[in-house]
C-alpha cells in the first residue's frame, strides 16, 4: 500500500472545461507546487493510474470518454471532481448539451470546490483521495474476513445517496457486460430513487455501516416484484445477491408468487436468480444489446 501512498498515478481528463481548472492542474506539476517531487506521476494510460481527476461538466461527447478511462482503471481507484463545473456543471449546468457534473456518469469520491479550483485545494483534493484509496484498499483486502459479518436490513429513505451511488458504483459492471450504457440503473436520479421508497421496500446488506448490497421488492396482489439487486463490485461472488433476494422474499410475508427480471446476458444475474429458485417464463427486447428475461417463482 505504501506504493499508492506515496506515488499515486493519476491520470486527468477535460471532460468540457473552460480550461480554467485544467491551467491550475497544470499549474500544480509545474515548480511552486511540483506535486511530482512528492511521486505524484500525471499518467495518459487509466491502465495505470489510481487516481481520475476529471475538470468540467459532462457533456454528450465527454461521457463516453469518461465511462470509458473509468472502467478501465483497475480497482481500487478513486474519483476526483475539480471544480464547480465537475461538481455540479456549474455555469454550464442548464446548457442543452450538459448532463451535468462527473457524479451524473460515474461515482465521484472527493469534490475540489472552486471556479477556478486553485492548485492548493487541487493538492488537497490528491490528499483526500489518497486517503480514500487506502481505505478502498484496506476494504478490498478484508472482503473474506467479513462477509460473514453481513446484516440485512430495510433500508430507509435516508439511505438512498448511499444506495444510488453502489447502484451506478455496481451498473459500471453490468454496462461493461451489455456494452450498453442504457441501464435504468445508472439513469436514475436521487430524487427518482427517493420517490421510489414511498411505493416499494429496499433491503440493504451492510458490512461494517456501509452498504454494500441491495434490492428492491414491490407487492401487487398476490405477487411480490423483486429488481435492482446490485452487489458492490468487491463483494460479488460471496453469495451476497441471493441473500438479498432471500430477504426481501421474507418481507413480503403474502405474497404467493414473486417475479424477477435480469437482462440476457448478464449470465451472472441469471445464476443468481436460478439458484434463488426463479425460472425464466417471457422475454422483451430493450435494446439492440440487451433482452430483459422475467423469471418466477412459488412460495413454497
Ligand atoms: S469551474 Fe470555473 S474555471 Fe473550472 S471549468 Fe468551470 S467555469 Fe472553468
Amino acid at each position: 500500500m505504501s506504493g499508492f501512498t506515496k506515488s499515486p498515478w493519476i491520470i486527468h481528463y477535460d471532460a468540457s472545461s473552460c480550461n480554467g481548472c485544467d491551467i491550475e492542474v497544470l499549474a500544480c506539476l509545474t515548480p511552486i507546487f511540483d506535486v511530482e517531487r512528492l511521486g505524484v506521476v500525471n499518467t495518459g494510460n487509466p491502465k495505470h493510474a489510481d487516481i481520475f481527476l476529471v475538470t468540467g461538466a459532462v457533456n454528450e461527447q465527454s461521457k463516453d470518454v469518461i465511462r470509458n478511462i473509468y472502467n478501465e482503471m483497475p480497482e481500487p481507484k478513486v474519483v476526483v471532481a475539480v471544480g464547480t463545473c465537475a461538481a455540479s456543471g456549474g455555469i454550464f449546468r442548464e446548457c442543452y448539451n450538459i448532463s451535468g457534473g462527473v457524479d451524473s456518469v460515474i461515482p465521484v469520491d472527493v469534490y475540489v470546490p472552486g471556479c477556478a479550483a486553485r492548485p492548493e485545494a487541487i493538492v488537497d483534493g490528491v490528499v483526500q483521495a489518497l486517503k480514500v484509496l487506502e481505505q478502498k484498499h484496506q476494504d478490498m483486502k478484508a472482503v473474506p474476513q467479513n462477509t460473514d459479518q453481513t446484516l440485512y436490513l430495510r433500508a430507509e429513505k435516508s439511505d438512498a445517496p448511499e444506495i444510488l451511488a453502489l447502484q451506478k458504483n455496481a451498473g459500471q459492471c453490468e454496462a461493461e457486460i451489455y456494452n450498453d450504457e442504457n441501464l435504468p440503473a445508472l439513469q436514475q436520479t436521487l430524487e427518482e430513487l427517493q420517490n421510489d421508497f414511498d411505493r416499494a421496500i429496499y433491503i440493504k446488506a451492510v458490512i461494517n455501516d456501509k452498504i454494500i448490497g441491495s434490492v428492491r421488492g414491490q407487492a401487487h396482489e398476490d405477487t411480490a416484484y423483486v429488481s435492482g439487486v446490485v452487489v458492490h463490485p468487491y463483494y460479488q461472488r460471496h453469495d451476497i445477491g441471493r441473500q438479498l433476494v432471500e430477504e426481501i422474499e421474507k418481507a413480503f410475508p403474502n405474497a404467493k408468487r414473486f417475479e424477477a427480471f435480469t437482462g440476457r446476458p448478464n449470465v451472472r444475474a441469471l445464476h443468481l436468480l436460478g439458484r434463488a429458485g426463479y425460472q425464466e417464463f417471457t422475454t422483451e427486447p430493450f435494446t439492440p444489446a440487451i433482452t430483459w428475461v422475467y423469471l418466477q417463482k412459488e412460495r413454497q
